[in-house]
């Protein structure tokens, strides 16, 4: 596994505090696994309240000094920069996280460049937000200002590090604020990583904070801080409500982006052809750990039987291994997730197993490694098609008319994303209405990862969007003005 042995270009045992590398102030550090063969490389620290405390001092004198007075146009070329030096760091990046998280590297690759363009899309995004001006009685004029919220705290998750790292700060950097960032204890690498490019990029002291550690320690401290004015977290729905919780203390908004059951919708008009690959994908990639995968394949009965071959023939054909070894799927992140997949596994009831793709001979024993599976026999409350598995396995459900596929596809807890497979204009244009999530996608999904597209849930998958120009109204708050002139 040497050959993905990460450029360290920075200390991955130091937080980012006030733009100085330091050591956490209780002196303790935590292991960094590599899920590909449980082997330890590196250690990192294990913030605490303490180290929390002296992030947010730091971003709050951040916004005080210049940070607070930089004009929009010159955070985006901050922005800009720091975009184009993720870019010459890909390949490093996308080694440190493959290593990290078990991504095959292709992925991390392509996290990596997401990581880049969400850095040049806020860039060019900074100077773009207006206000307005609003007609009102004589003598007034009134106008409405765009202000950062001051500190914002952010907690993301490990299944896409760099990808939500990029979504949450960008955002928050491009209208001003000053970010503390508490990234999940399995993938702090590329987080550390990105901000020593952020340093070399000019981005001024104090304005990016990190502190790695465990959540009911830092990420606890952070969201529960009454120095912190907004909290965007990531994650899962228990987590999230307690986050919710810490932050109504201090009464803070909080953008929640939580997990989901996203289905996919398919007609019998559908053209297989070009939704086979993306039904499969959709639900592998990533080892299933992804918040929009499409866990839930909907078919129209009368094509049922087909699609249950052609996906079984495609997951067949699936292959696991190391990340370096750049297969269909990596391990899973860790043996605890691992073990989370094999529990739903162990309990289908009178469900069956169609297909399962396999883990590679020479796959390390070590390595959290899991077949891709797929289930058929599900009735729509089945708990493998309610909850959130959040692992490479994919339920099919027939249906016998559109109102029952509509009624499958919003009958769980979750909104996060659905797909519809139709040629019928009328049904997209009806369907896309009345499928409860925040995003649709029509005859394709995921539409390439989708830096401009605003992104976020109803029901249980949270509320508030990231990504896109829309992210940046969460990231702001609106004050206005009325001036009386006579
Ligand atoms: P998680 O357990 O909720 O952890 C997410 C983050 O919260 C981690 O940084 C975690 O820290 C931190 N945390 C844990 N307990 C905390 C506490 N008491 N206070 C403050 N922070 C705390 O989720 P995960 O297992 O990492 O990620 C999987 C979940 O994220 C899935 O449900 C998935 O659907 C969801 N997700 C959603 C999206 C989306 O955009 N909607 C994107 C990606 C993932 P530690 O891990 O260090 O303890
Ligand atoms: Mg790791």
């Amino acid at each position: 596994m040497t050959d993905l042995l990460p450029n360290f270009f920075f200390d991955p045992t130091k937080c980012f505090i006030g733009g100085r590398w330091v050591a956490p102030l209780g002196g303790d550090y935590l292991p960094v696994e590599n899920p590909s063969d449980g082997t330890e490389f590196a250690k990192i620290p294990r913030g605490q309240k303490a180290d929390i405390d002296a992030a947010v001092a730091a971003a709050r004198a951040a916004l005080e000094g210049p940070w607070g007075r930089t004009p929009a146009a010159e955070r985006g070329r901050i922005l800009t920069r720091i975009g184009q030096k993720v870019l010459e760091r890909v390949d490093d990046l996308a080694r440190l996280e493959a290593m990290d998280v078990g991504k095959p590297l292709k992925q991390a690759r392509a996290d990596a460049l997401a990581l880049a363009r969400y850095m040049e899309f806020y860039g060019g995004a900074a100077d773009k937000l207006m206000g307005e001006t609003i007609p009102y009685l004589d003598g007034y004029t009134v106008y409405t200002l765009r202000e950062p919220h001051g500190v914002t705290g952010h907690i993301i998750p490990w299944n896409y590090p760099m990808q939500v790292l990029g979504r949450s700060v960008g955002g928050a950097l491009t209208m001003g604020n000053a970010c503390v960032l508490k990234p999940a204890e399995e993938a702090c690498l590329t987080a550390i990583a990105f901000a020593k490019i952020a340093e070399e990029a000019g981005l001024p002291p104090g304005v990016l904070n990190v502190v790695p550690g465990l959540g009911e320690e830092a990420g606890a401290a952070l969201t529960s801080h009454p120095g912190v004015n907004h909290i965007s977290f990531t994650g899962s729905v228990p987590v999230g409500q307690l986050i919710q919780r810490a932050a109504a203390q201090n009464v803070v908004p909080v953008t929640l982006e939580l997990g989901g059951k996203s289905p996919q919708l398919v007609f019998a008009d559908a053209d297989l052809d070009r939704a086979l690959p993306f039904l499969v994908n959709a639900g592998i990639q990533n080892a299933g750990q992804t918040c929009s995968a499409s866990s839930r394949i909907l078919v129209d009965r009368k094509i049922h039987d087909e699609v249950l071959a052609r996906m079984a023939e495609r997951y067949t054909a699936l292959r696991v291994g190391p990340a370096v070894a750049d297969l269909d799927l990596g391990p899973m992140v860790s043996e605890r997730q691992r073990q989370v997949v094999e529990n739903f596994l162990g309990d289908i009831g009178s469900a069956e197993i169609a297909a399962r793709g396999s883990i590679q001979s020479d796959a390390p024993g070590a390595g959290h490694y899991l077949a891709p599976t797929l289930v058929s026999g599900v009735t729509a409350d089945h708990r493998l098609a309610q909850d959130e598995i959040f692992g490479p396995v994919q339920v099919i459900i027939p249906f016998d008319s559109e109102e029952e596929a509509v009624a499958i596809a919003n009958g769980t807890d979750f909104g996060l994303v659905a797909g519809l497979w139709t040629a019928d204009g009328s049904r997209q244009m009806r369907l896309a209405r009345k499928i409860r999530s925040g995003q649709v996608f029509i005859n394709n999904y995921g539409a390439g990862g989708g830096v401009e597209l605003p992104f976020g849930g109803t029901g249980k998958s949270g509320y508030g969007r990231e990504k896109g120009m829309e992210a940046l109204y969460g990231f702001s708050v609106l004050k206005t003005v009325a001036a009386w002139h006579g």
